[in-house]
């Protein structure tokens, strides 16, 4: 998965007294792109040397190397902004999760300028990653929104969906958000219900992924389907809902989402339940 760079560490923890030097790495971005080069695959990200934006806020470090974020609109040579969703299968591996984690901090920096109580500027906080209300001490950290994905399964069978109206095309499973007041395992029992209309058993916790691209944490959850009969499922959300054997799964080759290891994985070793 997109966060698996093993040997390589990702350390998220703000230092505060940490200043860019000229080898360090700048993370830049606009509306879900990022500003890097692409060559044969690998990509490249501009160094602190090579930018003018005083601007700069570390991110985190991968092993020795460290990234800082630039809010700023950055213009520069060989450089180009390059949409996430393009961005999925590049290499190496830990600059492709730093592309990712690098744009969570964005998207959380970026709409956390003002304060949400009493509308005044916000500072950095002087130590944490947060951000910091002067005026009336309201402090904000990171969000991080967690959502489900479900492998719904009936023996040999797991339930795979596509997604209405959005730009990723492949195959799915059932996915959405945990609303207030609920367990997780609640969500998992709602959003099944409500996307296809079954209901669920018995439900295990797979495995978890962080996804920059959309603030999420994700959790992912295999289920065991009460009854098979899929009649109708959620025309919003889903293009398509359908059963689909062991043996007639493709082959994961872009080992980057948490959907995907759990689509694999189901092909791989069937039911958890059996
Ligand atoms: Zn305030």
């Amino acid at each position: 998965m997109i966060q698996d760079i093993y040997p390589h560490t990702l350390q998220n923890e703000f230092i505060p007294s940490l200043t860019a030097q000229g080898d360090d790495l700048v993370l830049n971005y606009a509306l879900k792109s990022a500003l890097v080069k692409v060559e044969d695959g690998r990509v490249t990200f501009p160094k602190v040397s090579q930018i003018s934006a005083p601007n700069l806020t570390y991110a985190f470090s991968i092993d020795q190397e460290r990234f800082f974020l630039s809010l700023d609109t950055l213009k520069l040579e060989e450089f180009a902004l390059q949409p996430l969703a393009n961005l999925r299968s590049v290499k190496p591996d830990p600059y492709r999760f730093a592309i990712m984690s690098g744009y969570h901090l964005y998207t959380w920096y970026t709409r956390n300028k003002f304060c949400g109580r009493c509308s005044h500027p916000m500072l950095h906080h002087p130590k944490l990653r947060a951000m910091e209300c002067p005026e009336c001490k309201n402090i904000s950290f990171p969000r991080i929104d967690p959502a489900v994905i479900v492998g719904v399964v009936d023996r040999d069978r797991i339930l795979v969906t596509k997604y209405a109206g959005r730009d990723y095309k492949g195959l799915a499973l059932i996915a959405g958000f945990c609303e207030f007041a609920e367990t997780v395992e609640e969500t998992v029992k709602r959003e099944v219900k409500e996307e296809v209309g079954l209901k669920v058993s018995q439900v295990k916790y797979f495995a978890s992924q962080p996804w920059g691209k959309d603030s999420n944490l994700l959790l992912g959850f295999f289920a065991q389907a009460e009854s098979n009969q899929l009649t109708d499922f959620d025309h919003q959300e889903l293009s398509s809902a359908q059963w689909i054997t062991r043996e007639d799964l493709p082959q994961d080759k872009e080992h980057a989402s948490l959907t995907a290891h759990m689509i694999e994985h189901f092909r791989l070793y069937g039911s958890p339940f059996t």
